[in-house]
């Protein structure tokens, strides 16, 4: 008989601290808010887009709903829930509650004697999301109210799909709620690639995938982005370049992240460090990348082994944040 867990069990499997009133969101603080608030450096998206490490809010509406099962997935993928399962929180509670979440997170911090007071109190009042945590967030069905709702504390919003929920993108757009950076995972370059790399729970999501392509293409937005994960023997090949190349030219994306799968959390146990590839694997293949694109080698942040691919001038001049503009005066201080 097959042993089914309960939405309760599958949380209590998963590291995060779950918040709201049903408890189906979790938030987590990353290795970079930690290190930007004792001055050990910043997380590549400080580097790319002037995004303030210590500030930002890394959580999911969702970490056990996802339909993907990825093999460099670094959550356990055993637990994830193709479709929506139990009561779905409202979204205003949700950004108030991930506000809180964040603080309660940061709780030990002041006690660190390495910790820079400045930056503490400025960690207090969160002026970024990434949405991104674990789980595919557009499986959650109130998120056009979402993030309106970060929108209206003037709070930047980055979310990561995977690209299988194109209705979703495009309800975002009909409602005016598309993201301050709207991204979709790339790492797979076609469908026989897709089902063994990223696994799909349902049937049709490869074909979902190209619809989600499609749309980022025609989408009023000047800031969408593909988030490539590379690994070693699983998609880092000439002819997975080739295939990516045809993917970045059909998505129209400003920015293409070019960035080395990492053995950390459960994909040890899929994969490991023989997968691994170095920074330099990844500037070599963001070079070939570029060549075939005419994208432009922008920049890179080698802790996190990752390099940026901007579309044209336009992009590169406009990548980082116009956080006057978009936090208000006050608070977009560095
Ligand atoms: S889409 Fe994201 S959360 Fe879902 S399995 Fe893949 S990496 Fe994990």
């Amino acid at each position: 008989m097959a042993f089914i867990l309960t939405l309760e069990q599958k949380r209590e499997r998963s590291p995060y601290y779950y918040f709201g009133p049903s408890k189906h969101a979790a938030a987590s603080t990353c290795l970079w808010t930690k290190k930007a608030l004792t001055g050990e450096g910043y997380c590549y998206k400080m580097t790319f887009y002037g995004i303030q490490s210590h500030r930002c809010i890394q959580w999911s509406p969702c970490p056990v709903h996802c339909n993907y099962a990825c093999r460099f997935c670094w959550r356990d993928t055993s637990i994830h829930s193709p479709v929506w399962e139990g009561p779905i929180d409202d979204a205003e509670i949700l950004v108030e509650e991930s506000v809180k979440a964040f603080n309660h997170l940061l709780n030990g911090y002041p006690g660190n004697k390495n910790t820079i007071a400045k930056r503490m109190e400025q960690s207090r009042d969160p002026i970024h999301t990434a949405i991104s945590l674990d789980g595919e967030p557009t499986l959650y069905p109130e998120l056009p109210a979402l993030i309106r709702a970060f929108h209206k504390r003037r709070i930047t919003t980055f979310l990561v799909t995977n690209g299988s929920n194109p209705a979703m993108l495009r309800l975002l757009e009909e409602e005016d709620s598309l993201p301050t950076q709207v991204y979709i995972s790339l790492s797979a370059w076609d469908e026989a690639s897709f089902k063994t790399i990223q696994q799909p729970l349902q049937p049709g999501l490869w074909a979902h995938y190209l619809e989600s392509l499609d749309w980022m293409r025609q989408a009023n937005h000047d800031r969408r982005v593909l988030r490539m994960t590379l690994a070693k023997g699983l998609n880092l090949s000439d002819e997975s370049l080739e295939g990516f190349a045809n993917i970045i030219r059909r998505s129209g994306a400003e920015y293409v992240e070019v960035k080395s799968y990492t053995p950390v959390g459960k994909s040890r146990l899929r994969m490991g460090p023989d997968f691994a590839p170095t920074h330099e694997d990844m500037q070599q293949a963001a070079q070939t990348l570029a060549k075939k694109t005419d994208y432009l080698v922008t920049a890179e942040h080698k802790p996190s082994q990752v390099v940026l691919l901007c579309r044209d001038e336009k992009a590169k001049t406009n990548r980082m944040l116009k956080l006057r503009e978009l936090c208000g005066e006050q608070r977009a201080y560095n």
